[in-house]
C-alpha cells in the first residue's frame, strides 16, 4: 500500500486524532493542521489540535474551537499527526504527547525529515504541507469554504503568494478549487502577504538599515540586537518576512538574517536561496528546512555566530 493509501486508510479507521504542527507555527503549520481538523470533522471525527500561540493575522484561518488549552496530560487520543513538522524536536511540548500516542502520522514537505513516524509522507516538491493535506482527505470528504480557507492561507504562505520555484500548475489548480467554494481569497492574501504593524515596518527598517553584503553581492545579510529594536520600539516579535525581503535584492543568491530572540541568550537565523541548499547548510548547526528556505536556532552569542557563518557561506558559494 502506498503511503498516502496507508494514512487514508489511518484517517478512515479512527475516531479520536491529535494534530500538530512545528514550534513557532507559521502560515503552513497552521492552515494544514485547521484544514484537516475541519475535514476531520467533517467526516464525523473528533479532532484536537495542539499549536503554540501565533501571530494575530492567522486568526484568519476558521478553526480556533479545535485548540486544546487544558494541561496536555489531560489529553486522550488514537493517533497523532505531525503536520509541516522537519524534526520530531520541532514538535516542542507536543513531543510528549507524539511519544504516547499508539499510532502517528507525519505529513511534511521538508526534505530534511528522515521519517520519524510510524505513517510517514513526505514529498519535498510539494509547496506547502496544506496542499498534500489536502490531497490526502479530497477523495474522502467535500470541502467547504472553513476547509478552503485554512488549506488556501497554507498555500498561500508557503508559496510567498504563488512566488516561488515550488509553485506549479497543480499548486495553481489546487488554489482554483479552494477559490471555487467562494473564499473571500484577495482579501485572504492581502491579510497574509501585504498587511502588516507599524512596528513591523519599523522593524523591518532597523534590518535594512543593518544589511551589507559580501562576496560581491552575492550574499546579502543583516542582523539585529533586542536593543536595536527596542531603540524603534519593536520586539523580535514584529521581525515578519524579513529574510524573503533581503532575498529580493538583485544579485543575491543567498540572504542571511540572524537576530536575537525575546528570550536571551537564544540566536535565530533565517536562511533564504535562489540555488545553494540552506537546508543542508542549517542542519550543520542544529537546524534544517527546505534548498531554498531554511532556519535554526543557536545559543551562541550574534557577534560570534554571524562571522563563522558568513565564512561558511563564502567558502562554499
Ligand atoms: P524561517 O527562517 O522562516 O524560520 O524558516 C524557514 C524554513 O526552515 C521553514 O520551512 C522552517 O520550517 C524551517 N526551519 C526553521 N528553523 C528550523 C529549525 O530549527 N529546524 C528545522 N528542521 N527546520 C527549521
Ligand atoms: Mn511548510
Amino acid at each position: 500500500m502506498s503511503p498516502t493509501d496507508a494514512i487514508r486508510a489511518v484517517l478512515r479507521n479512527h475516531q479520536r486524532f491529535v494534530i500538530s504542527g512545528h514550534v513557532n507555527p507559521d502560515g503552513d503549520a497552521i492552515g494544514s493542521c485547521m484544514g484537516l481538523a475541519l475535514a476531520l470533522a467533517k467526516m464525523g471525527k473528533e479532532p484536537i489540535v495542539v499549536l503554540e500561540d501565533f501571530p494575530k493575522k492567522f486568526r484568519i484561518v476558521p478553526g480556533e474551537d479545535f485548540i486544546w488549552k487544558k494541561p496536555h496530560d489531560e489529553l486522550t487520543a488514537e493517533v497523532f499527526v505531525a503536520l509541516d513538522c522537519a524534526d520530531v524536536k520541532r514538535l516542542g511540548t507536543a513531543k510528549a504527547l507524539f511519544d504516547r500516542m499508539p499510532v502517528t502520522v507525519c505529513v511534511d514537505h521538508h526534505g530534511t525529515n528522515d521519517g520519524f513516524a510510524q505513517y510517514n509522507l513526505i514529498d519535498p516538491d510539494a509547496s506547502s504541507t496544506s496542499e498534500m493535506v489536502y490531497n490526502l482527505f479530497a477523495p474522502l470528504v467535500d470541502i467547504d469554504p472553513d476547509i478552503a480557507t485554512a488549506i488556501y492561507a497554507g498555500m498561500v504562505t508557503d508559496t510567498g503568494g504563488f512566488r516561488y520555484q515550488a509553485t506549479c500548475e497543480t499548486t495553481l489548480s489546487n488554489a482554483i478549487r479552494m477559490i471555487e467554494t467562494g473564499i473571500p481569497f484577495t482579501e485572504i492574501y492581502n491579510e497574509l502577504m501585504h498587511r502588516h504593524s507599524f512596528l513591523s515596518s519599523k522593524a523591518l527598517g532597523v534590518v535594512i538599515a543593518n544589511a551589507k553584503q559580501a562576496l560581491k553581492g552575492r550574499i546579502v545579510y543583516s542582523s539585529v540586537t533586542r536593543q536595536d529594536l527596542a531603540a524603534v520600539g519593536a520586539t523580535p516579535n514584529n521581525l515578519d518576512r524579513t529574510a524573503e525581503y533581503l532575498m529580493c535584492t538583485r544579485g543575491a543568491e543567498v540572504a542571511l538574517f540572524v537576530y536575537e530572540r525575546e528570550t536571551a541568550p537564544e540566536v535565530k537565523i533565517s536562511l533564504r536561496s535562489h540555488h545553494f541548499h540552506v537546508g543542508r547548510f542549517a542542519a550543520r548547526w542544529g537546524g534544517g528546512g527546505h534548498q531554498l528556505a531554511a532556519g535554526c536556532t543557536v545559543v551562541t552569542p550574534l557577534e560570534e555566530i554571524l562571522p563563522i557563518l558568513l565564512e561558511e557561506l563564502e567558502k562554499e558559494l
